[in-house]
């Protein structure tokens, strides 16, 4: 029984990785085109609504409390290999949330270097003695200073385990981005890694959101270059995100701009002059990616706002079964 007194309300059920037996390698928090099976019959299929429907029903205020949507995150290749056979075979039509860099070429790192880090490394762990043998700077002090966040952190993202979350903090905070790219960049070379090699096999051209859409799915958006904390770079910043992500998305599906209203938040990360901006764009509905009442925000609801609905990670989901 999926359903109990935590997720007891309408919510996006969040996916990211999928592996099979060819292509796509299993990796940290990967499911097979079983699992997701299973998974749907967990959920049970009669709770999950298609994409379209779910902001209809969102909108007349028809939703029941155990309705969730499907969306998934990133326009990683494998859920079009993996997971839409599954979709297209159950009938679920699903959020699609894209962010638009890729078709420039210009991948998020974030995918890479989670790719790099899987075919590389036998364990993750592994990849994070190595990283810390390369940045060679006593993190005691960084990590004892962000005692309560790694804790409680634990508490919002279960999913992840304490390597994972003290690693992101070290990511996101102790290094710059840049910093923090030559050190992989530095990693890379010594593993012989050549990330454009991969591109193809990582991340969606522009025929398969063609196709996603024509098959009735629903395309939205996450941004541009997907930044690991969109909420710390100022307005004007935050616009063009989302300005290029919505331009870039409508010239592929032919479409206008009006027709585009979906999102989620990348990383979950926002702020108010986000969700001004998204007003701004005619977003109608967007995800955020946690299933917490977050105090720190103000918030009153769990599913805060029509721009922070709430989602639960497949991760979680699958070790409940
Ligand atoms: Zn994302």
């Amino acid at each position: 029984m999926y359903f109990n007194n935590t997720n007891n309300f309408f919510h996006g059920i969040m996916f990211h990785h999928f592996h099979d037996e060819k292509l796509h390698v299993k990796s940290q928090g990967s499911i097979s085109s079983d699992d997701l099976s299973s998974l749907v019959k967990f959920i049970g299929r009669k709770n999950i609504i298609d994409a379209e429907v779910f902001y209809e029903k969102y909108y007349n205020k028809k939703l029941n409390n155990r309705e969730v949507c499907f969306t998934f995150d990133d326009a990683i290749k494998c859920q079009i290999d993996v997971a839409l056979p599954v979709l297209e075979d159950l009938k679920i039509k699903s959020f699609f949330f894209i962010y638009t860099s890729i078709f420039d070429g210009k991948p998020d790192n974030l995918e890479v270097y989670r790719y790099f880090r899987t075919i590389c490394f036998e364990k993750i762990d592994d990849f994070y003695f190595y990283f810390y043998k390369v940045l060679g700077k006593d993190l005691k002090f960084f990590f004892d200073e962000n005692e309560k966040f790694i804790i409680n952190r634990k508490k919002i993202c279960p999913y992840y385990s304490i390597e994972d979350i003290k690693f992101r903090l070290v990511r996101d905070k102790f290094l710059s981005k840049n910093n923090y790219e030559k050190i992989m960049n530095i990693i890379m070379k010594e593993k012989k890694f050549s990330p454009s090699k991969y591109y193809k096999t990582l991340f969606f051209d522009k025929k398969d959101l063609k196709r996603l859409s024509s098959l009735g799915h629903s395309i939205g958006l996450h941004s541009h270059s997907h930044p690991t904390l969109l909420e710390s770079l100022p307005n004007n910043l935050q616009k063009i995100e989302y300005e290029k992500c919505i331009g870039i998305l409508a010239d592929i599906l032919e479409t206008s701009r009006s027709e585009i209203k979906f999102m989620s938040h990348p990383c979950g990360s926002y702020n108010n002059d986000t969700l001004e901006i998204l007003k701004e764009l005619g977003i109608k509905m967007g995800f955020k990616q946690i299933m917490n009442l977050e105090q720190d925000r103000g918030m009153k609801n769990i599913n805060n706002s029509f721009l922070e609905i709430a989602r639960q990670d497949h991760a979680d989901i699958m070790k409940r079964m």
